[in-house]
């Protein structure tokens, strides 16, 4: 099918776009990547009034470390969150997150900001950026405002940003001393997860200080399992905490049950993925 008729402004300044949310509030729909937006119209489940396309904007597409956090521009393509060194090397569980996008071609034009607002539940990255208790910074003509992930990522496909802002960027705070990893189970290569864990944990002496387990592509949202996280504190990772940790995150979260995978199964994977990870972790460890 061909999308519905709409008024189509490439905008050239990031004042442009912003005037034009001012303006005209929700009969803007914001174009970045377009791979979720553009088959969406297609289907004409979005019929965009005014479509304005941020890919001229200058100034949304940097990649830096400011006071502690990865800092990435919103126009920023999951490709090179995937490659770029200082993802790599600051937050890796981040890069590999982003690989796991589709495939090559639809990694080129995704964009960070793109992702996170589309708050597909199924997708990778807002399930990282609550494992790392991320924000993102949101502006209209009013002003500027971060928002943390808890409250920008309501539901299925709704975040919390009003008619007239625009996501900017997307914050990832570095946190000395812990180890993070990300890892899922998808039907096929570049298909989206049947479930994914992102897990962070801080271990001193061999004792587990601190971690942070969240969920995705089992529920409307990112799921963060702090049953797990508390019961691994002040313990050893070793085999039999960390099989024991797999059981408990497979008894805490309640799982979807849909045409691509039963509850139970994604219970399961939770709890083997949750293995796996932790596993995984232990071992860099040494
Ligand atoms: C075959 C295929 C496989 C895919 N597999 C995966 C996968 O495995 N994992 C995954 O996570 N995704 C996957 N996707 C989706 C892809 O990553 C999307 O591109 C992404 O979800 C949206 O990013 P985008 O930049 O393309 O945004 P767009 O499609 O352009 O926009 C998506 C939504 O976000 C809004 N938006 C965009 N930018 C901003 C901004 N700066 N501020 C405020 N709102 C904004 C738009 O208005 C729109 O509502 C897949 C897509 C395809 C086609």
């Amino acid at each position: 099918m061909r999308p519905g008729a709409f008024r189509y402004l490439a905008a050239t300044s990031l004042d442009e776009v912003l005037e034009n949310l001012s303006e005209l509030g929700d009969e803007v729909t914001l174009l970045a990547g377009g791979q979720s937006l553009i088959p969406l119209m297609n289907l004409r489940l979005a019929r965009p009034e005014v479509l304005v396309d941020l890919n001229r904007v200058p100034g949304l597409a940097g990649i830096d470390l400011v006071d502690g956090e990865l800092r990435i521009g919103a126009m920023v393509r999951a490709a090179d969150v995937a490659s770029d060194p200082i993802v790599t090397g600051s937050l890796p569980a981040l890069a590999r997150a982003a690989a796991f996008i589709g495939h090559p071609q639809i990694r080129n034009r995704t964009t960070i900001g793109g992702n996170i607002s589309h708050a597909d539940p199924s997708s990778e990255l807002p399930g990282v950026l609550a494992a790392f208790e991320g924000s993102v910074t949101l502006k209209s003509l009013r002003g500027e405002r971060r928002v943390g992930w808890d409250e920008f990522i309501v539901s299925t496909f709704t975040n919390s940003r009003e008619a007239d802002e625009l996501v900017v960027d997307v914050r990832f705070p570095v946190r000395p001393g812990w180890s993070f990893a990300y890892d899922e189970v998808a039907p096929r290569h570049g298909d989206y997860p049947l479930a994914g864990i992102c897990a962070g944990v801080q271990i001193s002496d061999g004792i587990v200080r601190g971690m942070r387990l969240v969920a995705v592509g089992v529920s409307d949202r990112p799921v963060v399992l702090t049953g797990v996280a508390q019961f691994a504190l002040g313990r050893e990772l070793d085999a039999a905490t960390i099989k024991e940790l797999g059981k408990v995150g497979r008894e805490e979260v309640s799982a979807n049950d849909d045409a691509h995978a039963s509850s139970e199964y994604r219970k399961w994977l939770v709890g083997t993925l949750i293995n796996r990870i932790l596993g995984n972790l232990v071992l860099e460890q040494r």
